[in-house]
């Protein structure tokens, strides 16, 4: 099985709420290894473009504000399988419908501020990682 990259956010709910300690701890428990990591927050241009992807849903403008309320934590994570595997440790989008023992189950508040961010495809989180992060940043 090839050994790929996935990238995460810790939201700004997560953050705020004091979860950052324990998301990466699930993280690390599940066997992701830390190739890039920054603490930063997104202005309402910056969200909008990195969710662009969305920008015809409904709740584009509710995701953009959202994102751009409070700082949030950028992650490259590298794993076997890494996009499937990192989807399955966190869970369907909204926390409700998430699985038991799933970061979003655990820790998030609505399917608006779901806690955690992961990217859906080899070639998005491949886009992803080069928003927040220089070839400098990865170990
Ligand atoms: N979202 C929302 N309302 C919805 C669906 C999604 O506010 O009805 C937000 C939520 O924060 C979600 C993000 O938009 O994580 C991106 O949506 P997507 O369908 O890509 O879900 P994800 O891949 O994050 O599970
Ligand atoms: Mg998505």
């Amino acid at each position: 099985m090839a050994t790929n990259r996935t990238f995460t956010m810790l939201k700004p709910d997560a953050v705020a709420n004091g979860y950052i300690g324990g998301i990466l701890k699930m993280i690390n428990d599940a066997g992701f290894s830390i190739i890039a990591m920054k603490y930063t927050k997104l202005s309402a241009a910056t969200a909008g473009e990195f969710y662009e992807i969305h920008k015809e849903r409904p709740f584009y403008g509710e995701l953009v504000s959202y994102m751009s309320s409070g700082p949030i934590v950028a992650v490259i994570l590298e794993k076997e399988n890494a996009i499937a595997s990192f989807r399955t440790l966190i869970g369907a989008t909204d926390p409700t419908k998430a699985d038991e023992g799933t970061i979003r189950k655990i820790y998030a508040k609505s399917i608006a501020a779901n806690a955690v961010h992961g990217s859906d495809s080899d070639e998005n989180a491949q886009i992803e990682g080069d928003f927040f992060f220089s070839k400098l940043e990865r170990f």
